[in-house]
């Protein structure tokens, strides 16, 4: 590299520095623009095009004839110029002639010069532009000119649409391949439809400043960054926003590789040499990869370019400090979420009115975020590979988390197409709606509890909504979750008695704090400060609330008081021995002590249940039982371990299926061994809230199913169609000599009774 180049492309960044600080209007910037770098590389013609209409239309040059301004017009494709634009790609050629795209141009007069070098001027992927140099000598441009042309482009993209010199329009129709409609498949983590605009959780950063003032400055504020990125990389296991466990390992990897990669840090250094500031170093270099992988087609390495994307943009956000997620940044209207994977603390910071979908890389059944996502009442669409090559910020699309898909960029016959299933949907709910005061009795005349799951102080309406029997699970951990700082006992009793007060005589079930596992709070960390490496087996639930006993009896106290006249039905999760359960209420009779003493008020009766998660407590409820006035079965947590299938990992989101032998046949023990016993038995995890797995359940003798509060009218109208004695009969047929496939053999039996149909 000479050190003329290198004074050539900082004189341009200088130049340019001024152009885009003057007051100039942008056409009189891009002829100053073509004038500083034609100046600065000596050469004789500076041109930049512009897309408009669907031409690359000449809008300034030095060095051409400038009647050839505003009339010069090239197809894309169409000559050196078409084809940069339609490639995406740099030229630099020291006998332009000779190129077998070359096309000459007779009203430019541009018959004498030899080299040409021309860039893509980019806007969102896509060329919106081109600016290329020419010079009278045959030369290659050496790659510290081609460089400070593509910061320039990258300064010109923003000018350009800024000044509205292009529109995005016109930019849209450049990329049929980019553009055209996509159809994502995925798994549907909470069905529903939606149609919206894609937002990314975390957006883009924007970049304010191109031309740095001080070099050194720079490279220590990117020394800095990478410094805090690493940190954060090495600190990242065991975070939600990347899953727990398994795939996110792999993933973790491959950014400590790319974070600690010394060729990066390089060229990102290189270019702050070049004079731009640490932001637009960052983007340049991404922009220069970006466009080499567009060469090339493998899924492998596509998924890694998305991946350094992710660090690129982290390293962005750090250095830039715009740290924001979407939701600090303001949710636009009809917004659909688009995230590798997401946290519920995260999801929970999104305006509920606003939000209509979410589409994950990730996510998995009954990780927390989805049953946030479903508590909220909104869609899910996870596992969809390649999810953010495929959509951009601003994208539209028609989430159909039904069938498990989602078109990006749909044609209008795909949009009429699918507002039509929406009405048909809506049809549907209102059906389901209208079920409200229709009692869940089966058809033999037993009366079925359908009750809800909740944790949300908006959650309330959705009992009078449903019609449901009560709340069966009232998840307590949501208010940490959505607290920046633990919430303190007066408002913890604040929403408990706002949601007595909501429920009157319908009974509600608090279940005490389940935080730990994905559902990790800033403000409460691990004692060591670690990370664990299995944190859904690991301090959480009432583990952390045994250990941290403030955390417990600041609980009890809030429900004891807001349960204050009336019954108080509260539960422990997680419970492995009976001891814990012990110790939990002891927590709660103590403070009931207090409250007898202080003359408070009391609650009516105390009802104390234990949720069984942990396969260990089966074996134990011989033990169990006289204690406890109900049994809750939390199937989510059950079943990751009965299988020791982690419930987040996305890779075994499908792998075992709530329709097994096992569960079934471990349910059924459950069940049987607390016959004769005075505890009442309940599902509460996401299983109940599915038809086939509903009525399995009743096969298997539980009458009382806790659910999602969207599936109440699904679960009421399968009750109403069920005979029981006939399901409890081909139960216990199939847990004998159980099917090879008992979910086709299940799905067959209910369509033959007609109990799928809606
Ligand atoms: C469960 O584990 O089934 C359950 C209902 O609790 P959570 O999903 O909140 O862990
Ligand atoms: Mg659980």
């Amino acid at each position: 590299m000479t050190s003329g180049a290198v004074d050539a492309a900082r004189n341009i960044l200088t130049g340019l520095h001024e152009v885009m600080a003057s007051r100039q209007h942008a056409q009189a910037k891009l002829n100053t623009v073509v004038e500083v770098i034609g100046e600065s590389l000596h050469s004789e013609v500076c041109s930049i095009y512009l897309l408009r209409e669907g031409m690359l239309e000449l809008f300034a040059t030095r060095g051409l004839a400038q009647e050839a301004v505003h009339v010069t017009r090239l197809a894309i494709g169409e000559g050196l110029v078409g084809t940069i634009a339609e490639k995406i790609e740099t030229l630099n050629l020291a006998e332009a002639a000779a190129h077998p795209d070359f096309s000459y141009r007779p009203e430019t007069g541009e018959e004498k010069f030899h080299s040409f070098a021309g860039v893509p001027i980019v806007r969102r992927e896509r060329a919106v532009g081109v600016l290329g140099v020419q010079h009278v000598e045959r030369r290659r441009y050496e790659e510290v000119e081609i460089e400070a042309l593509q910061t320039v482009a990258m300064v010109l993209s923003e000018l350009i649409t800024n000044a509205g010199l292009i529109d995005d329009e016109d930019a849209a129709s450049l990329d049929p391949a980019h553009n055209a409609p996509e159809q994502l498949r995925g798994l549907s983590l909470v069905k529903g439809l939606a149609q919206g605009t894609a937002v990314y959780h975390q957006p883009r950063v924007t970049i304010e400043h191109i031309v740095a003032q001080d070099t050194e400055a720079e490279r220590q504020r990117v020394i800095l960054a990478f410094d805090k990125m690493r940190e954060q990389i090495d600190r990242m296991a065991g975070q939600a926003e990347f899953g727990v466990g398994g795939e996110h390992e792999e993933v973790l990897e491959t950014y400590r590789m790319f974070a600690y990669d010394e060729g990066w840090t390089r060229r990102i250094n290189e270019a702050i040499d070049s004079g731009l500031t640490a932001e637009a170093a960052i983007e340049r270099v991404q922009q220069r990869t970006r466009m080499r992988m567009r060469q090339i087609d493998d899924a492998l390495l596509a998924d890694r370019m998305h991946d350094l994307e992710d660090l690129a943009n982290r390293l962005l956000r750090i250095v830039s400090g715009q740290i924001g997620t979407a939701a600090s940044l303001g949710l636009r209207n009809d917004a659909i979420l688009i995230a590798r994977n997401l946290g519920p603390a995260e999801l929970l910071e999104y305006d509920k009115r606003r939000l209509k979908g979410v589409v994950l890389e990730e996510g998995s059944l009954t990780s927390h975020v989805v049953i946030v996502a479903r508590a909220m009442g909104i869609p899910v669409l996870g596992r969809v590979r390649g999810l953010r090559g495929y959509v951009r910020e601003g994208d539209m699309l028609l989430l159909d988390a039904e069938q498990g898909m989602a078109t990006v960029r749909p044609s209008p016959g795909a949009i009429e197409a699918f507002e039509a299933r929406f009405a048909k949907n809506r049809e549907k709910q209102a059906v389901y709606a209208s079920m409200r005061d229709v009692e869940p009795v089966t058809r033999d005349g037993t009366r079925i509890q359908v009750r809800i799951n909740a944790g949300l102080r908006d959650d309330i309406a959705n009992l009078s909504l449903t019609g449901a029997d009560g709340i069966g699970l009232f998840r307590t951990e949501f208010q940490f979750l959505v607290s920046a700082t633990l919430p303190a006992r007066e408002r913890q009793t604040r929403l408990y008695r706002d949601v007595l007060d909501a429920a009157g005589s319908k009974p509600v079930v608090f279940r005490t704090v389940d935080i730990g596992g994905d559902k990790t709070l800033p403000y409460l960390r691990h004692d060591d400060g670690e990370g664990e490496e299995n944190p859904a087996m690991g301090w959480r639930a009432l583990r952390v609330a045994l250990e941290r006993e403030g955390l417990l009896k600041v609980q009890a106290r809030a429900l004891l008081e807001a349960a204050g006249g009336r019954e108080l039905n509260v539960m422990f999760p997680l419970v492995a021995e009976p001891w814990e359960f012990d110790e939990a209420k002891a927590v709660f009779e103590g403070q009931l002590a207090y409250l007898r003493k202080t003359k408070r008020m009391l609650p009516e009766a105390i009802r104390y249940g234990v949720m069984l998660e942990v396969p260990a407590l089966a074996e134990q409820l011989d033990i169990l039982a006289p204690k406890i006035s109900f049994l809750s079965i939390g199937t989510n947590d059950l079943t990751q371990f009965l299988f020791a299938a982690d419930r987040s990992n996305p890779k075994l989101a499908e792998r075992y299926d709530w329709l097994s032998p096992a569960i079934l046949r471990f349910l059924r023990r459950v069940v049987t061994s607390l016959e004769g016993s005075n505890v009442d038995i309940g599902v509460c995890g996401e299983m109940g809230g599915r038809r086939l797995e509903a009525l399995a359940l009743l096969g298997l003798g539980i009458h009382r199913l806790s659910i999602t509060p969207a599936a109440v009218g699904r679960i009421k109208d399968l009750v109403g169609k069920t005979d029981l004695g006939e399901i409890e009969t081909a139960m216990r047929g199939w847990l004998v000599e159980p099917p090879a496939n008992l979910r086709e053999t299940m799905h067959a039996w209910a369509s033959a009774r007609g109990l799928l149909t809606d």
